[in-house]
């Protein structure tokens, strides 16, 4: 089959014949319809220190999919051939504490598909059963593909009660832009989300109409809020920049007893005012990967009811152009950018 893989611990990905994967008995086989690049992805790419120190080599790259079933397992009973799937990224095991209270995403031993195990750009992927989210008829393989991302802003912004709350986004990547949604999905009052990139800025505009975009470098952020007449600081606050100013912001224009919620990453030790923390009485939760499956169940019950998200796809190309998309991806100005398997 065609895989893109990072064949060797240098920059760059490589498009190579690999063996069909074999299953177990409790996994399925995939064909791979369509994936989508990920920020790791790029970090894979690029091989950065966080890369050459998790990904073995050779390992095929990718973990945001959708596909379709064509083998299962012997022991998977409530799996069919043909199915059309998505499926989570994370494979955990059963036997830390976590795994055995049901909190699978807080497993410590998880491994992740396209960074510790064979990914999924490649023509076939096999994958436990367990982590096979079926998609209904009436979710397209475009939209399966970017589940993974779009699971990740749904944990984030669904961490706290957002109904009549004002919330601040930090970060208008494909993740905020559709957690923006998501929390106007969820009933939150205002939504304003900041960003430094005009192009980003613009997504948003297209995406999400609704929603105060904030060019971070021109407005400030205290007339944006006298403008759309709140009284005080924002309810919580969804951080996905990874940026020191942006986690800043948050932290100032909180309301007391604020939330937030931390999916971006900042680069090495970012120092934390905590006594700002502590006398604004807020509550900070960072956010890993998506609940088994309780993101998953949320998301599509979303999707079927109304939620849009497709804006943010800004690029569908054919898996070899994947210079291209990873080209697109290294700009900064993209939305999801997806590979077509088919
Ligand atoms: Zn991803």
């Amino acid at each position: 089959m065609k895989a893109l893989e990072k064949s060797h611990a240098r920059e760059g990905l490589w498009m190579v014949r690999a063996p069909v994967p074999e299953i177990g008995p409790s996994d399925v086989l995939i064909r791979v319809n369509v994936t989508g690049i990920c920020g790791t992805d790029t970090h894979i790419w690029n091989w950065d220190d966080w890369a050459a120190s998790t990904v073995p080599v050779p390992m095929i790259t990718g973990h945001e999919f959708a596909g379709e079933i064509v083998e299962v397992g012997r022991d998977v009973t409530d799996l069919e051939i043909g199915q059309r799937c998505s499926g989570e990224g994370h494979v955990v095991g059963t036997e830390s504490r976590q795994s055995r209270s049901g909190r699978f995403h807080l497993d410590p031993g998880t491994r992740g598909i396209g960074v510790n195990v064979q990914g999924a750009f490649a023509e076939y992927i096999a994958l436990p059963a367990f982590n096979v989210v079926p998609l209904p008829e009436d979710i397209p393989d475009d939209l399966g593909a970017i589940l993974d991302p779009l699971g990740n802003a749904v944990h984030t912004a669904l961490s706290f009660d957002l109904l009549g709350e004002d919330v601040l986004i930090t970060g208008a990547g494909p993740i905020g832009i559709m957690a923006a949604a998501v929390a106007r999905y969820a009933g939150a009052r205002h939504v304003v989300i900041t960003d430094i990139r005009s192009d980003r800025l613009k997504l948003i505009e297209r995406v999400c109409p609704d929603v105060r975009s904030v060019d971070a470098t021109r407005e400030d952020l205290n007339d944006v809020m006298r403008e759309i007449g709140m009284k005080q600081g924002f309810d919580v606050g969804l951080e996905m920049s990874g940026n020191q100013n942006a986690l800043d912001q948050i932290v100032e224009s909180l309301v007391m007893g604020g939330k937030i919620a931390l999916l971006g990453i900042p680069p090495g030790t970012s120092p934390v005012d905590w006594s700002r923390i502590v006398f604004k009485a807020i509550t900070i939760k960072g956010v890993y990967g998506r609940e088994m499956f309780e993101t998953w169940y949320k998301m599509i019950a979303m999707l079927q009811n109304g939620l849009d998200v497709s804006g943010v796809i800004t690029h569908r190309l054919k898996a070899e152009a994947f210079r291209d998309g990873f080209a697109a991806m290294k700009s900064g100005r993209s939305g999801k950018i997806l590979l077509d398997w088919r």
